[in-house]
């Protein structure tokens, strides 16, 4: 469903990405790992079309992603929940939602929902508004609620509901789990292999690796822009190299 294929993207002179290959088929969760620095957000970035790559391709499905603008790539499939979430935290959690689906050409039409008055089609939004309620509840209860008002772990839900809202067939998730306590960590890693089974193709980038490849089907090491190991989850949760840099394990 996702392909990268051997992507290049440099800040000013400095490479960032160098060659970077890597897939992500439906019903599948891929996790990316790598030390701080090592080019996680900057491949995301690359993929979503926020940052241009200057070398390489992205394919989502036969549609070449490469060269158009971030708004296209969501409008294609693409869905985004960048690192720190970015909720519009004065807008309440329905607005928040509703602004999702806005990439949505499917659901454009004349109605408006909330107190955001879009051109929106109100039948297929509310089914996909529905979706999300029954994924996170907790929103449904909440939704005049600010999103500012919402605990870490809800504004996480919030943000992956509205990257929901605009029917994507890959997400795209950057440290999801960062500020969460454990628990609130382990529910969120289970949603994401619901989603999976729901039909979406699943790229997570995450510094709890080993929390995260446990839920995955497959995953990637990246070293200094660069792809340096990659297998199953199973085979990387096993390697020497992997359990030491990155488990926080000792090798026997
Ligand atoms: P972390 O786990 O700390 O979020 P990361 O693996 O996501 O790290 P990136 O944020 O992609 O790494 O950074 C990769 C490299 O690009 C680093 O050397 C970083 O300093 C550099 N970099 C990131 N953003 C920029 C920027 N806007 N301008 C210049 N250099 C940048």
């Amino acid at each position: 469903m996702l392909r990268v294929e051997k992507v290049s993207a440099h800040y000013g002179h400095a490479a960032a990405l160098r060659g970077v290959s890597l897939s992500v088929n439906t019903n599948e969760v891929v996790t990316v790992i790598g030390s701080n620095g090592s080019g996680k957000t900057t491949l995301l970035n690359a993929i979503s079309g926020v940052l241009p790559v200057s070398d390489g391709a992205v394919w989502l499905g036969d549609i070449k992603l490469t060269g158009l603008p971030a708004h296209m790539s969501v409008r294609l499939g693409l869905g985004y929940v960048p690192e720190g979430r970015a909720l519009f935290g004065p807008m309440s959690v329905l607005d928040n939602l509703v602004l999702g689906a806005y990439s949505d050409p499917h659901l454009r039409g004349w109605r408006s929902l909330g107190d955001v008055k879009w051109c929106l089609r109100h039948d297929s939004v509310n089914r996909n508004l529905e979706y999300v309620f029954s994924l996170f509840p907790i929103l449904k209860e909440r939704q005049r609620q600010q999103a500012n008002n919402l605990s870490g772990g809800e504004q996480q839900m919030l943000a992956i509901g509205r990257a929901l809202m605009s029917s994507p067939r890959v997400l795209v998730l950057d440290e999801p789990s960062l500020g969460l306590a454990p628990t609130v960590v382990k529910e969120m890693l289970q949603l994401l292999v619901k989603l999976k089974g729901d039909g979406l193709a699943i790229l997570l980038v995450e510094q709890d690796a080993m929390a995260s490849l446990r839920i995955s089907d497959r995953g990637y090491v990246m070293n200094r822009g660069r792809i340096t190991i990659e297998g199953s989850a199973k085979a990387l949760l096993c390697d020497d190299r992997v359990r030491q840099a990155y488990l926080g394990k000792a090798v026997t």
